[in-house]
């Protein structure tokens, strides 16, 4: 490992003013000191961050308070002994000072021993040639790039990489290999030959990384701008049935009679870019990628029906609240969302194979709510067959629901569908107790408001309900004599 012998100089990078002020510091404090990392990496890829990682030879707590001292009272200083490092928040901005270690690790665990070391110790315990690229603050040297391993050049030729032997890389932190994925689909590079190899061999180690640290990396997988590349690379490499067995579970095809089907995996990576275009909605994106998991649990073979997976939206949104809590995915309102989404991602499509009546597309609209527009958004995903003539009659026939779902919006708003009549009125008004036939005229009036027996208004509900609890036999309206 050679230094660069004419080393390139970006201080033109580094203009902005809390990087004098660093330098200010660093020199006053007489240590050597570099902007590195993520923070470098970002720079060159214009990508702007307000995350500055700083590494000086020496004690980052005692730069970091140097640098709070300086800025005054608008700083905020938080000091991690345990781990030797400290950070500064100051305005947006969020530094983060540690003193360069050498790290050493044991088997069983991704804490490694930690000692006190140089420049080169640091990037050596970095993951990437791109993450290890560090840039000088001293006076002297400010902006001089430091880049031992080629991550110059990788960055050019859009190549992950790590600086060490990979195999040693990614036993020491197995997270990096999921680090490495995301970094791929994140930054649209590629895994070099030799640590994708790596990967593969040293997969079964992801066991040791906690379910929080997995989801937060496939997060971030989830909202690159071409998530199915991350997943590629997780099937590929032998990760996906180890972090995520229920996914894993879509691939492949079978072929019975002569007749086969689709290979779910690929149609659902397929689904989760194409939402990705339309949507930032992480949940959104979550929602496509467990639209068809209840298929492989309800796959059959029929001779006169070929392949059928009969209830999988029901049976996908049952398994939902389980993946949720293995993956430390939140059990909230987020979750619900998904669950409903999945639910209902065939109803648009079914709706449009019939004759579109107004019926169901208010009962549609009923049940979606506010989330039409993003299940709209799932079901156009979802149309990815290679049989053109069907796309384009999908397509179209979706136009006119789109169009019937505005019309009926606009006619009856039912999105927001709270009933005209509410069972306390319903209770008062026949003299009943809390009890199922109080439910029965409810729900009879909301399905004559959805199939639009009567508008969605009070006076027509009221007359309804008088009406139908007649026919029922219920109670007496108040104050009426027999
Ligand atoms: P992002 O901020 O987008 O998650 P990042 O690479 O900046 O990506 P950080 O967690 O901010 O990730 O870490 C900053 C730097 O610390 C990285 O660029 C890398 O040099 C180093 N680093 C972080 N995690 C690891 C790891 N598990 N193994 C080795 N080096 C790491
Ligand atoms: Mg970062």
């Amino acid at each position: 490992m050679t230094r660069n012998p004419e080393p390139m100089n970006y201080s033109d990078k580094l203009q902005a003013p809390v990087f004098s002020i660093l330098s200010d510091i660093a020199d006053e404090m007489g240590k050597e000191s570099y902007v590195i990392g993520g923070y470098v990496r970002d720079l060159f890829l214009h990508r702007p961050s307000k995350d500055i990682d700083v590494v000086v030879v020496g004690s980052g707590i005692e730069m970091a308070q140097a640098f709070a001292r300086k800025l005054g009272k608008h700083a905020h200083l938080s000091v991690f002994k345990n781990f030797g490092t400290a950070q500064v928040k100051y305005k947006d901005l969020e530094v983060e000072f540690v003193g360069a270690r050498r790290e050493s690790y044991r088997h069983d665990s991704r804490n490694p021993i930690v000692e006190d070391g140089t420049l080169e110790d640091d990037q050596n315990r970095r993951d990437f040639t791109i993450n290890a690229l560090a840039l000088c603050l001293n006076k002297n040297r400010f902006g001089e790039l430091v880049d031992p391993f080629g991550g110059m050049e990788d960055m050019e030729n859009l190549i992950i990489r790590t600086p060490l032997d990979p195999d040693i890389t990614f036993s020491d932190d197995p997270l990096r290999m999921m680090r490495g994925i995301r970094f791929a689909s994140q930054l649209g590079f590629y895994l070099e030959l030799g640590t994708f190899e790596a990967i593969e061999r040293n997969k079964e180690r992801i066991s040791i990384i906690s379910r929080e640290r997995i989801i937060d990396e496939l997060n971030k997988i989830m909202l690159s701008r071409r998530p199915s590349v991350g997943f590629l690379l997780l099937d590929k490499t032998g990760l996906l049935p180890l972090i995520f067995p229920e996914l894993a579970a879509l691939k492949g095809t079978q072929t019975i009679d002569g007749c086969g089907h689709k290979d779910n995996f690929m149609h659902t990576i397929t689904v989760v870019d194409k939402v990705a275009e339309t949507s930032d909605n992480l949940w959104l994106r979550w929602a496509a990628l467990l639209h068809d998991i209840g298929k492989p649990r309800t796959k059959r073979y029929d001779k006169r029906l070929g392949w059928t997976f009969h209830n999988h939206n029901f049976v996908g949104a049952k398994m939902i609240p389980g993946i949720f809590k293995t993956m430390k995915l939140p059990l909230n309102d987020k979750m619900k969302y998904v669950q409903k989404l999945v639910n209902l991602h065939m109803r648009p499509i079914v709706l449009s194979e019939d004759e579109i009546t107004d019926s169901a597309v208010r009962r549609l609209l009923f049940e979606a709510g506010n989330d039409i527009d993003d299940l709209m958004v799932l079901c156009n995903a979802d149309i990815t067959s290679k049989n053109q003539e069907k796309v384009k009659r999908y397509r179209q026939n979706f136009q006119i629901v789109r169009q019937k779902l505005k019309d009926i919006e606009e006619k009856d708003r039912i999105r927001n569908f709270q009933p005209p009549i509410n069972g306390q009125e319903i209770m008062e008004t026949f003299n009943l107790p809390p009890s199922n036939q109080v439910g029965d005229l409810k729900a009879a009036i909301k399905d004559a408001i959805l199939d639009g027996i009567i508008p969605n208004e009070y006076e027509a509900a009221r007359a309804f309900m008088l009406q139908k609890a007649a026919e029922m036999g219920i109670g007496k309206p108040e104050g009426t004599t027999a």
